[in-house]
């Protein structure tokens, strides 16, 4: 793939200056892929009582999901029809399945394999995603996807968030930063993708704690990052807290500039699956600058350039 003129950085055929998950697939497949994403009708442990309760306190009602997605509809609808919608935008594009919502090992090995198998063996579906919690990920599971994985793509998402404890507990999200860790370095073993989630600008955390996050997700290596703005949505204890006591939240400014001094740390074949979040309009409390989700990006590529910078360009070993 031809890189684009006065562009550094090699791992990209536009003028991105991050590896971006978009050159990856057209690398790998030779053209677009989309992600459908799913809702299996899984619950949380964080929410049902068995870990905690109400939930990480930036968690919608919806487990993170992108959008409202009915688990009515069976899988293979939903699959079919998101699959559609994607190729009216993109037509002919490759389609991945993307158990989005809550957590998507959280049930007896036998009830995911049969939620699985299907989406292994249709042959529709170019690769599986899997967003989970790391302390529900078992040997039992994993060993089944890595055998998948001979097959097909597929990747486990992990929510870190960030990697200070404090910050954590307060959050609610009742597992430590060290399972994390574990699982990533776990994977590595395995032929299972890794991605792992950041959120920048939670309540008390400032600039070099938000670095910090990064630094150790770099070290850790994983295949690929997601970072998101928060976002405080109705129906999350987070909405409660900022309704009542507001923090600040980081302008779309200073959240540009955050990302690409994050994108300077991380190691230049970590694939960045996003640099955004998709909130949804009608649920989002603050802040209503990431709505404006192409102008985010587009600041994003022309500070790398005024900067003159790239992914990677302060990343060390
Ligand atoms: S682990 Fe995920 S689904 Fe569960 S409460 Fe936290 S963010 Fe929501």
């Amino acid at each position: 793939m031809n890189q684009i003129k006065n562009n550094p950085f090699p791992y990209s055929h536009t003028n991105k200056r991050y590896y971006t998950i978009d050159h990856y697939f057209q690398n790998k497949y030779g053209q677009k892929v989309a992600k459908v994403p799913l809702n299996a009708g899984f619950t949380c442990p964080n929410r049902d009582g068995s870990k905690g309760v109400g939930g990480c306190s930036f968690c919608s009602s919806y487990g993170s999901g992108d959008s409202i997605l009915s688990f009515h509809d069976t899988l293979k609808f939903q699959y079919e029809t998101g699959l559609e919608r994607m190729r009216q935008k993109w037509p002919g594009c490759l389609g991945f399945a993307y158990f989005q919502s809550y957590t998507n090992t959280y049930a007896p090995f036998p009830v995911l394999k049969s939620i699985y198998d299907p989406f292994f063996e249709d042959d529709s579906v170019s690769g599986v995603c899997i967003a989970t919690r790391a302390d529900c990920l078992s040997e039992e599971i994993v060993a089944y996807l890595d055998q998948q994985a001979q097959k097909k793509e597929v990747w486990i998402e992990l929510g870190l968030q960030s990697v200070h404890e404090k910050t954590i507990a307060s959050l609610n999200r009742q597992h430590s930063t060290q399972i994390v860790f574990d699982w990533i370095k776990r994977l590595k073993n395995t032929s299972i993708k890794t991605c792992v989630h950041l959120i920048n600008s939670l309540p008390y955390e400032n600039e070099e704690m938000m670095l910090e996050s990064v630094r150790q997700v770099a070290k850790a290596h994983p295949n690929a990052i997601k970072i998101h703005m928060l976002h405080i949505v109705k129906n999350s204890a987070l909405a409660t807290q900022y309704l009542i006591h507001p923090f600040a939240l980081l302008n779309k400014e200073e959240y540009v500039d955050l990302v690409v001094r994050q994108l300077e740390l991380l190691p230049q074949d970590m694939i960045i699956e996003r640099l955004t979040g998709d909130a949804i309009k009608e649920e989002l409390i603050a802040p209503s600058w990431t709505l404006k989700k192409t102008i985010v990006l587009n600041d994003i590529d022309k500070r790398m350039v005024e900067l003159q910078t790239f992914q990677g360009r302060l990343y060390a070993q």
